[in-house]
């Protein structure tokens, strides 16, 4: 009981002072930094904690309960607390990951003891760039390895990537950490772009499915998660490629000047498939667009309307209409696309 509170204490503090830190980054750059550092010492002691609550005293051997409970008691300092975690607890940091974090304790000292006229635009920068590869560590650390001792937390940790994708300094050292996820992409035959989200060069775009009509294509930037989808669509009069977005995406092919929109493709296609099954299209049960835009699509259903790849169409048990991605089992009372479903 006491070593869950005294996490859970711990936690908080440490979303607390990530979430000051961000804030106050523009407007107070060294407070800031100080905020990073106490939330990366709290988060740290968090994990140690985990395994048991004296460790996180500066004499486990003299730790007591009471201590403990009101807070009143010296910890351990974060080098140490970097320590522990490796010798008692096990835990395994990178190497750039562990420089980071002393590089932060380090700066942090320098920027407390010291005035700030003392500190050149130089070292602001790399005060920030340090600051930045903790962060992502801090981060990846809270919402993936540890993510079990956060789990807890993920409405602050959702609330924490929301801001931090949108700080170019943030997402230029996460650049750099995902690199070799990028070399690997690229080497698994994916073409890598620039974000339309962030700019950057981490865009990873890869063919979700295929069919005779055309090719889906996932586009994932790796650094602020932004994802996108479109379809590379061969003209049904010239065959020639266009790009086609869905949304109500409606223009001119790009060589013969035919209309393409979701209503042509889907004609087009139960056109093209009129001897195998007429009745062919469907609703989406995901964007619940009130026409039938889903196409059967190589050996999955496509919504022309938002591009979800549903792999599944049944039958609504009470209006008898084709649903994508839907589950038909009991919607004689919960309906579906089409219908309110019936009251008994
Ligand atoms: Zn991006
Ligand atoms: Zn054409
Ligand atoms: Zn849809
Ligand atoms: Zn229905």
């Amino acid at each position: 009981m006491v070593q869950d509170k005294f996490i859970s204490h711990l936690k908080d503090n440490s979303l607390y002072f990530f979430e000051k830190a961000m804030s106050l980054f523009n407007e107070d750059p060294k407070l800031s930094a100080v905020c990073f550092s106490t939330a990366l010492e709290l988060m740290l002691k968090a994990r140690l904690a985990h395994d048991h609550w004296s460790l996180v005293f500066d004499k486990p051997e003299n730790a007591k309960l009471e201590d403990a409970k009101s807070g009143d008691f010296i910890s351990a300092g974060p080098r140490e607390v970097i320590r522990r975690l490796e010798g008692i607890s096990n835990v395994i940091f990178l190497d750039e990951e562990k420089a980071a974090y002393f590089s932060l304790i380090k700066r942090r000292n320098a920027i407390v003891h010291f005035s700030e006229e003392l500190i050149t635009k130089e070292e602001r920068e790399r005060i920030i760039s340090t600051a930045y590869q903790a962060v992502y560590h801090m981060h990846e650390m809270m919402s993936d390895s540890w993510s079990d001792l956060f789990s807890d937390k993920k409405r602050e940790l959702w609330r924490l990537s929301t801001v931090l994708k949108n700080f170019q300094p943030y997402l230029k050292q996460k650049l750099k950490a995902i690199k070799p996820k990028l070399d690997e992409a690229k080497k698994a035959g994916a073409t890598v772009t620039n974000c339309s989200r962030c700019g950057l060069k981490s865009a990873v775009s890869t063919k979700a499915a295929e069919d005779p009509c055309g090719t889906l294509i996932y586009v994932n930037c790796l650094v602020c998660s932004e994802f996108d989808n479109y379809l590379i669509y061969n003209c049904h009069n010239c065959d020639t490629q266009n790009i086609f977005i869905g949304e109500g995406d409606s223009k001119e092919c790009t060589s013969c000047g035919g209309i393409l929109s979701a209503e042509s493709i889907s004609d087009d296609k139960s056109n093209f498939d009129r001897d195998t099954f007429e009745d062919d299209l469907s609703y989406c049960i995901l964007c619940e667009h009130h026409e039938k835009h889903v196409i059967p699509f190589g050996d999955d259903f496509l919504c022309l309307n938002c591009l979800e790849l549903h792999d599944t169409v049944e039958f609504c048990e009470n209006c008898g209409e084709p649903n994508a991605g839907f589950d038909a089992e009991g919607s004689i009372f919960s309906g579906c696309v089409m219908c309110e479903g019936r009251d008994f």
